[in-house]
């Protein structure tokens, strides 16, 4: 099959080019290893759309952090993406904190960065109340919010679908070759072809490589090395909706450690977030453990003295794709035309996302794609969060639809209609935990241990067999045959 553009990798970076290039009279194809979008680091990071104030001044990364910020309220507003723009805090806790908020301040000046302020004490403590009376000062950055990452590439994912963007999942990309452009598209200078795994090829006239944490290997099937991603593993403890109103701000502590510094945070969702801590590890190590909870413990504790980490519902890790450039790597590789890395998109990757698909866009373009807007795109994504919904709104609701009165998930009250309306979306969930990014099923106090059998239920009324599900990536089975057999 041939395409003109090929996107490697489905998670926020390769999503939102998607949804970008979707606008467009392209043919346009991702590429994406897992049984569905977001499986690597978007699905397991902080959530917070930075302010903008911490990268270098002049690099990828300021700039693309400060667009992506702005960007992206019209587009969570529009894509219907869980976000609230609560505000953070860079606390100091002595002399020398107070000496870093003060630069972080001018730095976050330097990268245009509005509605930036340097509180004292006092004026910390009268938004904050459980904050350590030990802090001195703050930076206060009113644009940062919280938002649900794996949403916000789904929502970007979805529409790209809807605007007849091909996305082929459990394509794991292990070849590509330069082929002759009267293979694909004999308008453009470029041709590749790119093949899976499972021996599965694609043509394509230009390639993205958002592969994360693999895009080093993506970019070494194609070119010399010229970059290394150097894992570094952060993990966190989720607390319980119980713990909600310890804060209302992102509160980091100074950055240290190769970290933006630990935080106590808000999630979108109702729960309070705490870690990472920064570990060099393997691309796929996704351990959690007890020296690395201990330390993020002792020192959330430091920020938020009463915080209550038995409250803790959930403890996971993601892992960061740093390189050994430190800054984004976005540009056409130079012994592979048409070849564009995203590489090394580690923090704020989620806050920039936003921007992303406009550059991809424009180096597109410089190596010789020719764009034409679509004159039907549909912009717009729509969601029932029946929780949500006032008491009048929900009875009508299951009214005209019953499967909104049959609660499958009790802890986060997601309905049966809700987990129907997933899998009618345009990417349709094949596992326990592409539903619970769709819906927030299981992602409650008992962590899907009362949903997750009834979840399963309708996963094999949607069409797939018992022992085909998972619980989530590929190979994660949970039901191994019937009894008889066994
Ligand atoms: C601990 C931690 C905290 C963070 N906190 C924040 C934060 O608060 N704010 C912020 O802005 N950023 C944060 N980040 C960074 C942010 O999470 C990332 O920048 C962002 O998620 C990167 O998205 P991506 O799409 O580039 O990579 P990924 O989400 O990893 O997506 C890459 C995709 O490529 C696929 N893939 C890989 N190899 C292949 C292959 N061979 N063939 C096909 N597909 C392939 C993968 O399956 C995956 O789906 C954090 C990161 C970590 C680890």
């Amino acid at each position: 099959m041939n395409y003109d553009v090929a996107i490697i990798g489905c998670g926020v970076t390769g999503a939102a080019v998607a949804y970008e290039l979707s606008k467009y009279n392209l043919k346009t194809v991702v590429l994406e290893a897992e049984n569905d979008v977001a499986c690597g680091t978007t699905k397991a990071n902080s959530g917070i759309m930075h302010a903008g104030y911490d990268p270098k001044p002049g690099t990828l990364m300021a700039r693309l952090n400060r667009i992506g910020n702005k960007e992206a309220h019209e587009i969570c507003k529009k894509l219907d993406v869980k976000v609230s723009w609560c505000g953070s805090f860079v606390c100091a806790f002595d002399e020398n904190d107070d000496k870093t908020v003060r630069a972080l301040y001018e730095r976050g000046l330097e990268n245009q960065i509005p509605d930036l302020e340097i509180l004292n004490s006092n004026a910390v403590h009268s938004l904050e109340k459980n904050l350590s009376e030990n802090v001195t000062s703050a930076l206060y950055a009113k644009t940062a919010g919280v938002v649900s990452p794996w949403e916000l590439a789904l929502a970007f994912a979805e529409v790209a679908v809807l605007n007849q963007v091909e996305l082929k999942r459990n394509f794991r990309v292990n070849k590509i070759t330069k082929i002759d452009k009267a293979e694909c598209n004999p308008q453009y200078e470029s041709a590749y072809c790119i093949t899976s795994e499972k021996g599965e090829s694609v043509n394509a006239s230009f390639v993205i490589n958002a592969a994360g944490v693999y895009a080093d290997d993506i970019h070494s099937l194609i070119s010399k090395p010229r970059y290394e991603i150097k894992p570094s593993r952060g993990q966190y403890y989720l607390l319980d909706h119980e713990a909600r109103d310890l804060v209302s701000h992102v509160i980091f502590q100074c950055p240290s450690n190769g970290t933006k510094g630990i935080l106590v945070s808000p999630t979108c969702h109702g729960n309070i977030i705490v870690g990472p801590d920064a570990v060099a590890t393997e691309k796929d190590d996704l351990a959690v453990t007890r020296e690395g909870l201990q330390q993020v413990a002792e020192l959330a504790k430091k920020s938020v003295p009463s915080i209550n980490l038995g409250l803790s519902i959930r403890n996971f890790s993601g892992v960061r794709a740093n390189s050994t450039v430190d800054d984004f790597i976005i540009e056409e590789v130079p012994e592979a035309k048409g070849f564009i890395d995203f590489a090394g998109i580690k923090s704020p990757g989620l806050s920039a996302a936003c921007a992303m698909g406009a550059e991809a866009l424009s180096l597109l373009e410089k190596a010789g794609l020719h764009i034409e807007s679509k004159k039907t795109f549909i912009d717009e994504r729509h969601h029932i969060r029946f929780a949500e919904l006032t008491p009048s709104e929900k009875a009508e609701l299951t009214k005209s639809n019953p499967s909104y009165g049959r609660v499958i998930c009790r802890c986060e009250t997601i309905t049966e209609g809700e987990i129907i309306a997933a899998f009618n979306s345009p990417i349709k969930p094949v596992s326990v935990d592409g539903i619970k990014r769709r819906t927030n099923a299981g992602m409650g106090r008992c962590q899907g241990g009362f949903c997750s059998p009834r979840v399963i239920d309708l996963l094999i009324k949607s069409g797939i067999p018992p022992q085909e599900i998972t619980q989530d990536k590929t190979g994660s089975k949970i039901l191994l045959g019937s009894m008889e057999e066994l």
